[in-house]
């Protein structure tokens, strides 16, 4: 069954396939280590997930290499202003070396409690300076740099196609800058190399260059690290919409123009989770919400994730606390109906799994596929065919049972009571339940089982 994914670079969808080693190449950019990632940033990381799931069930490997950024993200992706983990350190009085360090671990156990599956590999900018520095020389060999006071950048004029990913033309993209030029010779231009400050605070991460003391531009680490470990080209690129006009755009440039080869065959892009107060950002108390804000209102970590898959990925999701709760309840009921189903293959599953295949092979229609996969266990399907959906959806139904299997025994005999009418019978045990810190709540479809 073929697999079309919508292609930012060619601004529609296309047929994708693997190469002959059925192998694919698949490199997704990572957070940046200097606060805890918000609800936005796992959308992407989720969507990303989905992808991977999604081409695992469709019978390929796939080699995914995520980048840790743990140096040379500026406070503006302008390349100006401070870089933000030491801009942490400095508020936090740590090194900056904690401050990456535990904001990477902290992102790791966040990921694996959104049943992310890990990537083959984690890359940190920082254990990569080599190898950035052999790229930019390979760059400046190619007579595409020049130097400021500042750093050295890449000359974007130089190359005819800046810019192809972004759906305006090289004109209509704001800077890189997006503030004076000063020494830049066009607002598209990017940092390679910046050199560290000669006078305000001095930097904790900092290293000797051809070109003086400093530290890599942000975008140069992906360039160099998604080559080194996936090739000139990789098969599948990903990041959240915010990537494709500078950071996106910039690693094209800079890979291509060293290569000569198309750095991507795919690119893919995230909406964002927007808040009705506006973005979200991680310097703002108020709009950024993350996994331990959910948890502090009782959520589990798979809510958000169930939120993420009913809308789909190119669309924005307005995160609302309701519509979390709506996913809690959606993700519980599926739970709950899990525990009643057979154990026997059920007549009909071969044309619910073609519905949930068809669904997520086309540019991953999550919402459709898990609509699919609810009208399936209400039919019922086999426990067997809920953990197959399960590998695509990653909400952990069946494997992890958040209801014991005493409180659903009540739940039925409650149950058969009330169809029998004998409603004081049923309203002890509705009790019984609330006192083990359970509630019960009578739907249409059944009783739905809550902790309280
Ligand atoms: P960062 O840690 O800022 O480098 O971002 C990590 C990932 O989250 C990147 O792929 C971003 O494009 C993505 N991202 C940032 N903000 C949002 C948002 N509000 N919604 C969805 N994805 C986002
Ligand atoms: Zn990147």
């Amino acid at each position: 069954m073929a697999v079309k994914l919508f292609n930012t670079l060619r601004r529609k969808k296309q047929i994708f396939t693997a190469r002959p080693d059925n192998v694919i190449r698949m490199y997704t950019c990572g957070p940046t280590v200097y606060k805890s990632q918000h609800i936005g940033n796992y959308r992407t990381f989720i969507f990303e997930d989905i992808l991977k799931r999604v081409l695992l069930a469709r019978g390929y490997q796939v080699r995914h290499v995520m980048n840790i950024t743990d140096v040379g993200h500026l406070v503006s992706d302008a390349d100006e202003g401070e870089d933000k983990i030491e801009k942490e350190a400095r508020v936090q009085k740590r090194s900056a070396r904690d401050i990456a360090r535990f904001f990477e671990m902290e992102f790791k156990k966040d990921i694996k409690t959104l049943n992310i599956l890990p990537p083959e590999r984690f890359t940190r900018a920082t254990a990569h300076i080599k190898d950035q520095i052999k790229l930019i020389q390979a760059i400046e060999k190619k007579g595409l740099v020049y130097r400021t006071a500042d750093g050295i950048y890449f000359d974007t004029s130089r190359i005819s196609d800046y810019g192809k990913l972004a759906p305006k033309n090289i004109r209509g993209i704001r800077s890189g800058a997006r503030v004076a030029l000063k020494e830049k010779r066009n607002p598209t231009d990017f940092a390679l190399w910046k050199f560290s400050p000669a006078h305000g605070p001095h930097r904790q991460m900092e290293w000797r260059s051809p070109w003086g003391i400093g530290f890599p531009g942000w975008h140069i680490e992906c360039s160099a690290m998604s080559m080194k470990y996936l090739g000139p080209t990789l098969d599948i690129h990903c990041g959240g919409v915010d990537h494709i006009q500078v950071h996106h755009s910039c690693e094209i440039a800079q890979s291509e123009a060293v290569t000569g080869k198309p750095s991507a065959r795919f690119w893919m892009h995230c909406a964002h989770l927007t808040l009705a107060e506006g973005k979200m950002a991680k310097s703002s108390p108020e709009t950024n919400i993350t996994l331990k804000t959910l948890k502090d209102r009782g959520f589990d970590p798979l809510d958000l994730r169930y939120l993420v898959l009913g809308v789909h990925y190119r669309k924005p999701l307005l995160f609302r606390w309701e519509a979390l709760a709506g996913a809690r309840s959606a993700r519980l009921k599926l739970a709950s109906f899990y525990q009643a189903l057979p154990i026997k293959k059920q007549r009909g599953e071969d044309n619910f799994r073609k519905r949930i295949e068809d669904a997520v092979f086309d540019d991953l229609n999550t919402p459709r596929a898990l609509a699919a996969f609810f009208a399936a266990v209400r039919k019922p399907v086999s426990r067997s065919f809920v953990l197959w959906a399960d590998h695509i959806f990653g909400l952990s139904i069946g494997r992890r049972s958040p209801i014991p299997r005493n409180i659903l025994v009540l739940v039925k005999k409650r149950e058969s009571c009330r169809q029998k009418k004998e409603w004081r019978a049923a309203d002890e045990i509705r009790d019984l339940l609330a006192r083990q810190g359970f509630r019960v709540k009578d739907t249409k479809d059944g009783p739905v089982i809550h902790r309280i």
